[in-house]
């Protein structure tokens, strides 16, 4: 069709048509993701990107194939359906056993109608071995200086194999099987490329979100990424009644510091503050998360966490940074902290009303002579 109308090459389609499948699985897939991230499920991308890649594919592989079922030239989508389950055995990050392959394969059999040929038993345990040795491979040499070469060195022979046990089923011509050959080696390659160019994209991607919402000196959340979550926060707790708390402090002359053993020294105090804070709460509770909302002012926020058992956190964390020593070149240096802590109540009507209590009793704890937590 394409060549009478167009004199393009049917290769060159399917070059496209392969590329357009792949970047239609990427788009959607970004979609689903940010999805389930806007709506804080709790669902890893690498599970999403697993079980929607391997639907995708499966779909892909049988949809493709109710188009030439029981005619003739039934392998005409094979190298289609090779490069679908290449990408499942080595671009998806899948945990699942083996032995759940051979149900999909039988089930593909008995679809397509070729139980009763030796040759497509052949082709099938081919198939399976191809899948397991390639997902060992990725697993072993991902990210090996030569893993290019090993994917390939796996692709190659066995899809000569897999167009072989055709070969002797359909007996195509010889030309026919060199030429499937080496348009699937084509098409490997194209994959691997195509998959690396994507997820370096994605990677960029994540880096510049991660710089968005994080402080490059502390390591901890910014005040940009604490906005967003008292924000979603505040909002859940209104509408299903979950308690929230939160804790804020501020070290307690940090400028003397820095005036007295340089800016240098003030950073490394912060650091080191930010760092013994992170390590109390991920004992007690990975998912209280640390936020950097001033200079030297931090804030924690307790979803579905009452005033008591948030101050029994905020005691631990109070000690902690208490008995620091902090050594610089001339001296050891002892931090203290001054803490406000107080819970969502009825009254609040934002975040901010929420804030500011929390904020007033973290100045009231100033006000009386610092180093010590109120919480009301
Ligand atoms: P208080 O006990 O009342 O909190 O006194 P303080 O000295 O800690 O408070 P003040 O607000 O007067 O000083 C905070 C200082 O923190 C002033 C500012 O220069 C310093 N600061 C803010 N951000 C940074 C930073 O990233 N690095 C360093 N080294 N200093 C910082
Ligand atoms: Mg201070
Ligand atoms: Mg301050």
């Amino acid at each position: 069709m394409t060549w009478s109308h167009w004199q393009v090459p049917p290769f060159f389609t399917s070059v496209f048509f392969v590329l357009g499948v792949f970047t239609f699985y990427w788009v959607s897939y970004n979609w689903i993701a940010s999805w389930a991230r806007t709506r804080r499920l709790k669902l890893s991308e690498e599970t999403i990107n697993a079980w929607y890649g391997i639907i995708y594919m499966v779909v892909f592989v049988f949809s493709i194939q109710t188009l030439v079922v029981g005619k003739s030239i039934s392998w005409e989508f094979m190298n289609f359906q090779l490069i679908a389950i290449i990408f499942c055995a080595y671009f998806l990050k899948i945990h699942m056993p083996y032995y759940l392959l051979a149900p999909i394969m039988l089930v593909y059999m008995v679809f397509n109608g070729s139980m009763g040929y030796w040759q497509s038993w052949g082709h099938a345990v081919t198939l399976l071995t191809f899948f397991i040795v390639l997902n060992q491979v990725r697993r072993k040499f991902y990210n090996h200086r030569y893993a290019l070469l090993l994917y390939m060195a796996v692709g190659i022979p066995f899809g000569g194999m897999l167009w072989l046990w055709m070969k002797w089923k359909f007996d195509f011509s010889w030309l026919t099987f060199w030429q499937e050959w080496l348009y699937l080696g084509i098409f490997e390659l194209l994959l691997y490329v195509y998959v690396s160019m994507l997820s370096h994209d994605t990677e960029l991607k994540l880096r510049l979100a991660k710089f968005a919402s994080h402080d490059a000196l502390t390591q901890t959340r910014n005040f940009a990424a604490y906005t967003e979550t008292i924000e979603y926060l505040f909002g859940e707790s209104h509408t299903s009644n979950r308690p929230l708390s939160m804790m804020m402090f501020d070290i307690d002359h940090f400028k003397h510091f820095n005036d007295t053993y340089g800016h240098a020294i003030g950073d490394e105090v912060l650091r080191q503050v930010a760092g013994t804070v992170q390590t109390v709460l991920a004992e007690n509770d990975p998912r209280l998360e640390l936020y950097r909302t001033g200079g030297e002012e931090f804030n924690v926020l307790f979803p579905g966490y009452d005033l008591a058992s948030t101050q029994r956190v905020v005691n631990q964390v109070f000690m902690a940074v208490n008995h620091m020593n902090i050594h610089s070149a001339k001296t050891v240096i002892h931090v203290s902290i001054s803490v406000g802590v107080s819970e969502i109540g009825g009254k609040d009507q934002s975040p901010l009303d929420f804030y500011n209590r929390v904020d007033h009793n973290l100045y009231h704890s100033k006000r009386n002579g610092r180093m010590q937590i109120t919480a009301e």
